[in-house]
């Protein structure tokens, strides 16, 4: 069984419990317009030039292709989707398997959407579970009701994304429809799965939203926590790179904006917090 992977990220502290290893599945069903890994929308591989580290060495040929990436030496060239096996991927990911014993931590999987490989990301966390490493999945939730059926045994917390609960307002940023996102996510918590809520908050797109989702998620078991994720461009660069359009949005969200929509939150009972990395202006 194989499977495109965008990249891996070691040392993750805000992917769940303790130090983590990030996978990031190539491929998404979504293309919400604020996307900070645009290099994990597309199912296909592809390559960026990020050109302010180009020195004109000429390795590349002027190519754009993985071979031309393995040639660069700057960096200039980055390959976004290698292909792994289940078996090379686990085990690239039990390196730091010393730090998850540690720290509590483990593996997360990661995208795009790592159920829109639903095989090769089942099999990936039925092999880690195996070896008794933790699993936490983030999913954005647009997946088949049979695959998260799978997925539940096999996941100690899902990570799920909620960012909206008006159907219009999540066509908008998102280009698909909620209702799917919202029963998903429904049936995990009467399933009882451990569920951390992700509430990417961008000023101007969602965040008229707060109230609905508190409201949506009140009745809901199995919460553990809701983390509100301050929107930032900093990808911009990588869109460039990619040349993808950039349909970041303009306006920042603000300390204060999720400072609120933390507090709205509360007020449904729910334990939510500001998901924003320390350190962040
Ligand atoms: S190999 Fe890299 S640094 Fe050299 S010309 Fe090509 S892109 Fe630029």
């Amino acid at each position: 069984m194989t499977g495109l992977i965008s990249g891996i990220k070691r040392m993750e502290i805000h992917d769940g419990d303790g130090i983590r290893t990030t996978a990031f599945f190539k491929g998404c069903p979504l293309k919400c317009l604020w996307c900070h890994n645009p290099e994990s929308i597309s199912f296909a591989p592809q390559v960026a030039k990020f050109k302010e580290k180009c020195v004109s060495c000429g390795l590349c040929g002027e190519r754009r292709d993985p071979g031309a990436a393995e040639a660069c030496p700057t960096g200039a060239l980055v390959l976004y989707g290698r292909t792994y096996t289940s078996d090379a991927l686990v085990d690239e990911l039990l390196r730091d398997e010393a730090f998850f014993r540690k720290s509590g931590g483990g593996v997360t999987l990661s995208g795009g959407e790592c159920l829109a490989q639903p095989d090769f990301a089942l099999e990936t966390a039925r092999k880690l579970r195996e070896r008794n490493v933790s699993v936490f999945l983030d999913t954005c939730g647009f997946v088949p009701r049979s695959v998260l059926e799978a997925a539940a045994p096999l996941t100690d917390v899902f990570l799920y994304d909620v960012k909206a609960v008006d159907p219009a307002v999540h066509k908008a940023c998102t280009g698909r429809d909620n209702a799917l996102i919202l029963e998903n996510l429904v049936f995990l918590s009467e399933k009882g799965c451990s569920l951390e809520i992700r509430y990417p908050l961008v000023v101007g797109f969602n965040d008229g939203e707060c109230e609905k989702i508190g409201a949506f998620l009140r009745p809901l078991r199995g919460i553990r926590r809701v983390k509100v994720l301050r929107y930032h461009p900093f990808a911009a660069s990588r869109y460039e790179a990619l040349e993808m359009e950039n349909t970041l949005p303009a306006p920042l969200t603000q300390k204060r904006d999720v400072e609120n929509a933390v507090r709205l939150l509360r007020r449904f009972g729910l334990p939510a917090e500001d998901g924003t990395a320390p350190g962040r202006p």
